[in-house]
């Protein structure tokens, strides 16, 4: 049994300090809990959440382990406050696309872990038309719903067309679908209009507002479905999405680099900021921002994706160069700092993008994202007095970069409880096993 001691926690829109009592799940939260079999944590009044949830990473296990594996990913993950993973269906070989890949997957895994996962099913070009029935079954096997792309870098992953698209969400209006939306037309035309090699930035103009906005508002048109949008990077995409929240069950996410960089930035930071979609510009930002402050932002994620900084990133040719950045350490540092402290934010608002509504989307709720007697004692502990000067040879992820790189946060992770285990400590490390981490399925 264990006991945190001097808890700030939210209390709607104000916080209150509580003490929490838990073994594996939570037993007790009150002003004054003294227990003496209890091991003692002291918060010190610093803000204790629900274990942070990360919905988008790329761990990339089995098939793609230079890049990424669940040993060092969710290691990552520990030490940055995340409690729970969602691991994408594409960057794994064989792909999530049916219930013998999961079982796959999760047999290469689940031995690695040291936080909770789930996963997310896919559809890829390759499988159509023939998988209504496995799309169901794997649904049924607890995936928390189907990744499609509107344009695939990956051989092993093949984009859908809009048409596609349509036919198979009318024949699946009560599964959840993500789209990671860019038109793929539109950027093929821009890409003979700018050149990125040697001009970073034109990146961003490459892969537009424009084939963003366009490949949403297509997919808005499948009104009857619930769909989720991954990585929203600009100002006109997220308005649609807005817009149409009153018809449809729509949500999106967006992530740390967007809120934060734009292109400009990529003339310096080059492959440290380089993901898909690129960043935008500073409309969007501050657009991006204020959704994340006023609430039409569902929540946030990392769309974690290491490589190796010299072969895959550092390259002289920027359009050569991997996309992808490895974020999960980071995340919820970044977003305390730059939100909470600087009094932007509720704590009970930070909660709702870092933990609850993910959970809640993705039928993980209440025994992950929230904090109630009976749930899963899972826990960040964030720490207020201590700053986090991001140096990259630090990351437990193989990605050793970041586009954060040396910029100062003016808080860090004290603790990350997964079950009542902690699995990092700030004085100690990582403290869990390889294995620890536990498979969930959508419930
Ligand atoms: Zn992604």
């Amino acid at each position: 049994m264990k006991l945190i001691k001097n808890a700030l926690i939210a209390d709607g829109d104000q916080t209150k300090i509580v003490d929490i009592l838990f073994d594996n799940k939570i037993i007790k939260i009150a002003p004054s809990i003294s227990n003496h079999n209890a091991q003692i944590i002291d918060a010190k009044g610093n803000p204790v959440i629900p274990g942070c949830l990360d919905a988008h990473v790329h761990f990339n296990q089995p098939g793609f382990e230079y890049h990424e594996d669940f040993y060092t990913g969710t290691k990552s993950a520990a030490a940055g406050g995340i409690s729970t993973i969602i691991d994408m269906p594409s960057t794994s070989l064989p792909p999530v696309t049916n219930v013998e890949n999961m079982e796959h997957k999760l047999q290469a895994v689940q031995q690695n872990a040291l936080v909770d996962f789930a996963f997310w099913g896919g559809i890829r070009a390759n499988d159509l038309p023939d998988i209504d029935n496995q799309i169901q079954k794997l649904w049924d096997a607890g995936v928390v719903g189907f990744k499609i792309y509107t344009i695939s870098g990956m051989d092993t992953f093949g984009a859908l067309e809009y048409e596609e698209i349509s036919k198979l969400l009318s024949q699946h209006q009560d599964l959840l679908f993500a789209f990671h939306a860019e038109d793929a037309q539109i950027i093929k035309k821009n890409k003979t209009k700018y050149e990125c090699s040697h001009n970073p930035q034109n990146y961003s103009k490459i892969r537009s507002i424009e084939a963003e906005a366009t490949a949403v508002r297509n997919i808005l048109k499948n009104r009857n479905n619930h769909i989720h949008f991954v990585h929203i990077s600009s100002k006109k995409a997220a308005e649609l999405i807005i817009n149409s929240k009153l018809q449809s069950d729509v949500t999106f996410e967006t992530c740390p680099h967007y809120l934060q960089f734009t292109a400009e930035d990529l003339d310096k930071l080059r492959g440290r900021l380089k993901t898909a979609p690129p960043v935008k510009f500073s409309a969007d930002r501050e657009y991006l921002r204020n959704c994340l402050i006023d609430g039409k932002l569902d929540f946030v994620t990392t769309d974690h994706a290491g490589s190796d900084w010299e072969t895959e990133k550092n390259l002289p040719d920027f359009s050569q160069a991997y996309n992808g950045i490895p974020g999960i350490q980071l995340m919820i540092p970044y977003l305390f700092s730059e939100f909470y402290l600087n009094d932007k934010i509720s704590l009970a608002r930070m909660i709702e993008i870092t933990s609850a509504k993910a959970a809640k989307r993705f039928g993980l709720y209440p025994n992950k994202g929230s904090m109630q007697v009976g749930t899963d004692a899972d826990f960040t502990v964030i720490n207020l007095s201590k700053e986090l000067i991001v140096d990259e040879k630090e990351l437990y992820s193989k990605g050793k970069y970041s586009p954060f790189f040396e910029q100062k946060f003016n808080c860090s992770i004290a603790q990350t409880i997964v079950r009542g285990e902690i699995v990092f400590d700030e004085n100690k490390g990582i403290l869990a096993k390889p294995g620890y981490g536990k498979f969930l399925k959508r419930s």
